[in-house]
């Protein structure tokens, strides 16, 4: 299974993901934990990285497409993988149909669909060093302006699944548990 979960920030991807990550036996791919980790660690990725996330901004493409191809190369992702955060521009998602091997596709893409209000209350609540409202509101800003655009075109190659992101943790995951058994 080839799956991505798509939204905007503070849409609840990575508690998500984690999920569906066990349930079918998939590696996690966040973008965003392999920033924060080479933040962490003081790697020159994370130098590089660390002044866009910082700002709320997206990390380039050239250098973002490169750790994710690296990435996709590890053994773990033979078959099959979730992103999370990635694609988020357009020349991300151009990437990304280069990166995967010879005859695969992704299998589906999930649409998380919350809205900006909810958002911003829920993230002033999460205390990230990203977090703050004048950052979030640059986000969603970005997420607007450059990733949702994305959605529509994966929702005309017929794989994307809009999933309501409110509601229990466990009623989102059913509606996600449906959508990915539907293609399969
Ligand atoms: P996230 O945890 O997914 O919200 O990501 C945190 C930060 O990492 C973002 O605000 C960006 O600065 C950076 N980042 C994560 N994924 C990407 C991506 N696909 N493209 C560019 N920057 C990214």
């Amino acid at each position: 299974m080839r799956i991505l979960i798509f939204g905007p920030p503070g849409a609840g991807k990575g508690t998500q993901a984690q999920f569906i990550s066990k349930r079918y036996n998939i590696p996690h791919i966040s973008t965003g934990d392999i920033f924060r980790e080479n933040i962490r660690n003081n790697t020159p990725l994370g130098i590089e990285a660390k002044r866009y996330s910082e700002a709320g901004e997206l990390v380039p493409d050239m250098v973002t497409n490169a750790m994710v191809r690296e990435r996709l190369l590890q053994e773990d992702t033979a078959d099959g993988f979730l992103l999370d955060g990635f694609p988020r521009t357009p020349a991300q998602a151009d990437a990304l149909e280069h990166m995967l091997p010879e005859g695969t596709k992704l299998n589906t893409v999930l649409n998380m669909i919350v809205t900006e209000d909810e958002i911003i209350s829920r993230l002033g609540k999460r205390g990230r060093s990203d977090d703050e409202e004048s950052t979030i509101r640059k986000r969603l800003r970005i997420y607007r302006d450059t990733t949702k655009p994305i959605a529509e075109y994966y929702r005309a190659k017929g794989i994307l699944t809009d999933i309501q992101g409110i509601g229990t943790i466990e009623d989102i995951t059913r509606c996600i548990i449906e959508a990915i058994e539907k293609h399969k």
